[in-house]
């Protein structure tokens, strides 16, 4: 990836191909597309194909089709983690190396005491490949400021413990890849929904141990169901009907706290998204609250699940 010049914006959208686009993802992605235009940016996107047992075929080119028939166009080439594991090889070197991450043989079973969290090897058996685990310091608080939320922090060694960067069935987890990725793309502003919020801090860890920047963060509200619960690709949530693109960017732009008259005169997707862009205030956007669905969610044909 070409380095962007020095202070200049660029921002990305990483979907995972568990499914097609929803509301919320569309959220995200014009959330992030538009911060970014504003600051006279660019746009990228990454399709987050770790693991390929959550994966749904053809999702990934779904999205890049919807994402075409939005109008949401990356700037420079999309890319697969899938096929990016010789640099997440390095880094994982470089922490080995260095002593910041180490082999660990444990089980689910033996951290079931401990909730899940790792704070030292127990485990008494060996593992044929074993996980490789950031190991997370004492007392280690983390803080950043969220654009959106303010500060937020987070005690890593209690809420997290040390955590895995490489499974012990071989996949490379999503914080090591997200970050090596966001730093080899040179991305300046992450701008995501609020369910990686907790992710955050780990991935600020990481760069420290990698001596990567740290990025911006901005997280978005989430989008719930009526009764609350957050939509989600290989869940239920109803896809948006790429082959009828207005009504979805009017319903994520809606959910963006964003004011509908301003775009609702728009008949096509490229003056409506420049229409949004000037008319685009990100003081408007919820947080911390959920935006909910609009009343009317325009949803894809194919789909009969009701939300
Ligand atoms: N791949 C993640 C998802 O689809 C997003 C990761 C990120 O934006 O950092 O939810």
């Amino acid at each position: 990836m070409r380095p962007a010049p020095p202070n200049r914006y660029r921002g990305r959208f990483a979907p995972s191909p568990t499914g097609e686009l929803h509301l919320g993802s569309l959220m995200a992605a014009l959330g992030s597309w538009l911060l970014a235009r504003r600051a006279g940016g660019e746009w990228l996107v990454r399709i987050e194909d770790l693991d390929p047992p959550r994966e749904v075929p053809g999702a990934s080119d779904l999205q890049l089709a919807a994402l075409r028939s939005f109008g949401l166009q990356p700037d420079g080439e999309v890319v697969r983690q899938g096929r990016r594991g010789a640099l997440y090889q390095d880094a994982l070197d470089r922490l080995l190396a260095s002593g910041a991450a180490f082999r660990c043989h444990c089980s689910r079973s033996d951290l079931a005491d401990t909730g899940g969290i790792h704070r030292s090897c127990v485990g008494s058996g060996t593992r044929p490949v074993p996980a490789v685990r950031l190991r997370v310091p004492d007392r280690c608080e983390v803080g950043f400021v969220d654009a959106l939320r303010g500060r937020q922090v987070q005690r890593v060694d209690r809420e997290v413990g040390d955590f895995v960067l490489r499974r012990a069935d071989g996949l490379w987890a999503y914080q090591l890849a997200v970050v090596v990725d966001d730093a080899d793309q040179a991305v300046t502003d992450v701008v995501r929904g609020a369910d990686l919020l907790d992710s955050t801090p780990r991935q600020i860890l990481l760069q420290r141990a990698l001596a990567l920047p740290t990025p911006n963060y901005a997280h978005l509200p989430l989008v719930c169901t009526p009764d609350g619960r957050k939509l989600s690709k290989s869940g239920d949530a109803v896809p948006v009907d790429p082959a009828d693109p207005l009504p979805a960017l009017r319903a994520a732009w809606a959910t963006l706290g964003q004011p509908g008259e301003a775009i609702a005169s728009c008949t096509d997707t490229t003056t409506l998204l420049q229409t949004a862009l000037r008319h685009f205030d990100p003081d408007r956007i919820p947080a911390p609250e959920s935006a909910s669905i609009p009343a009317t969610v325009p949803t894809s044909p194919r789909c009969t699940t009701a939300l």
